[in-house]
């Protein structure tokens, strides 16, 4: 497993597929896939939700 931490890169979308989450999509456009992945945005991140 290749463990990374990503600064100043804005999740933009989730990928889904049948209900499942499949990774996130970054402001770039590029795609990180992920079984699963945890939302810690903050109370104030209106746009992710
Ligand atoms: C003025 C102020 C003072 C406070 N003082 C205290 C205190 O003294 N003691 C205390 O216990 N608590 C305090 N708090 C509350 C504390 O700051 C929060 O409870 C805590 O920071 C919440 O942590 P979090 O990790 O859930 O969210 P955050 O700290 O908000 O972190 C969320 C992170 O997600 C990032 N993010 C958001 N959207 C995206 C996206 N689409 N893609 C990628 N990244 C994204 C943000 O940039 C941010 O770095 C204070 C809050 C404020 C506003």
């Amino acid at each position: 497993m290749v463990e990374k931490i990503r600064f100043e890169s804005r999740v933009t979308d989730l990928i889904l597929a049948a209900s499942t989450i499949k990774g996130v999509v970054l402001h770039g456009g590029e795609s990180i896939k992920a079984n699963k992945v945890i939302l810690a945005t903050g109370h104030s991140a209106r746009d992710i939700f």
